[in-house]
């Protein structure tokens, strides 16, 4: 680069170069780069049951078949959705990326809905030439023995073609199946973010204990705090709470007997309504109604979870 005018020099012994180059002012080692922001999805499944000498063979076939079944779900182009493999050994990880500028909402798609990463799981075996239902190998015989053009094989993933089967990733994928997304809170799992709120209900409460427990067995969305007031001035302390990005929360009462007393009822109503005006959200939970309905009717903050335990 010359440093005075900021152009390309070419370099010396190109034919078609004009003038001559004060090497004076070159500047040597340059390196043009760009930024970018993508959306990212990093991937690292279990290799518990996949033999060692298996294991590459076993992380690029399924990067295109979780690929491909994305891309047939969510009914994107094959170049909006882009898949590499980094990593090595224990850190082998799946690097998938929105390609299309802006991304096109994939990625909170497959992790705002519990069943989608099983959907794309679905997708993935029929594409693999196997009946999701049974596991079967479907494919027409003589047509398709490790891997296919309709099936994992693309002029782009050449270099990968010799380590693709499809036979490798069928029972990660029949099992991937019955996935459902659950949101990690402050580094937790989910068992153990269910074992630390159960540490933290009030003790006197059977009904609190249950409600957590519906939401735990269904795979529901835990809340992300107990025994939580919200708001100084306001009397009204939610037995469980939800944040929400950009929002205020929301408060979750569980209302036993008690809370049936005239009194008590009252107050209740017009605290939580303080509440409400503030711009939270309450949702209360009875005692004299099944928690599993009333878990369901509200979906939208407990997620839908599984539909039977
Ligand atoms: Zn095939």
């Amino acid at each position: 680069m010359d440093s005075k005018t900021g152009f390309w020099i070419r370099r010396p012994g190109d034919d078609d170069r004009e003038g001559d180059i004060d090497t004076a002012r070159l500047i040597n080692g340059v390196l043009p780069f760009v930024r970018d922001t993508r959306n990212i999805l990093l991937v690292r499944p279990s290799l518990a049951s996949v033999a060692k000498e298996d294991t590459e063979a076993f992380l690029a076939s399924l990067s295109y078949a979780l690929q491909r079944g994305s891309q047939l779900l969510f009914q994107v182009e094959e170049q909006e959705l882009s898949v590499t493999r980094i990593g090595d050994g224990d850190e082998h990880r799946i690097l998938f990326w929105e390609a299309a500028e802006g991304g096109s909402g994939v990625w909170s798609r497959l992790i705002e809905d519990q069943a989608a990463v099983g959907q794309v799981a679905t997708e993935s075996l029929k594409l693999c030439h196997f009946d999701p239902e049974t596991g079967n190998d479907v494919a027409e015989e003589e047509k398709c023995s490790r891997a296919c053009y309709r099936c994992l094989l693309s002029y782009t993933n050449q270099p990968d073609h010799r380590l693709l089967n499809r036979f490798l990733v069928r029972d990660f994928l029949n099992q991937l199946r019955q996935a459902v997304t659950t949101r990690q809170t402050t580094g937790r799992s989910y068992e153990d973010h269910y074992q630390w709120l159960r540490e933290r209900i009030d003790p006197n409460s059977n009904l609190e204990a249950q409600f957590l427990e519906t939401l735990f067995t269904f795979r529901r969305r835990l809340p992300d705090r107990t025994q939580f007031r919200p708001e100084a001035g306001v009397y009204a302390e939610a037995d469980f709470y939800y944040d929400r990005d950009d929002l205020r929360g929301v408060a979750v009462f569980v209302d036993g007997p008690h809370h049936d007393a005239p009194a008590q009822s009252e107050a209740d109503q017009r605290e939580r309504k303080k509440l409400e005006d503030l711009g939270y959200r309450v949702i209360v939970i009875r005692y004299d109604r099944p928690l599993a309905d009333q878990v369901s009717e509200k979906a939208d903050v407990f997620g839908p979870g599984l539909s039977r335990a």
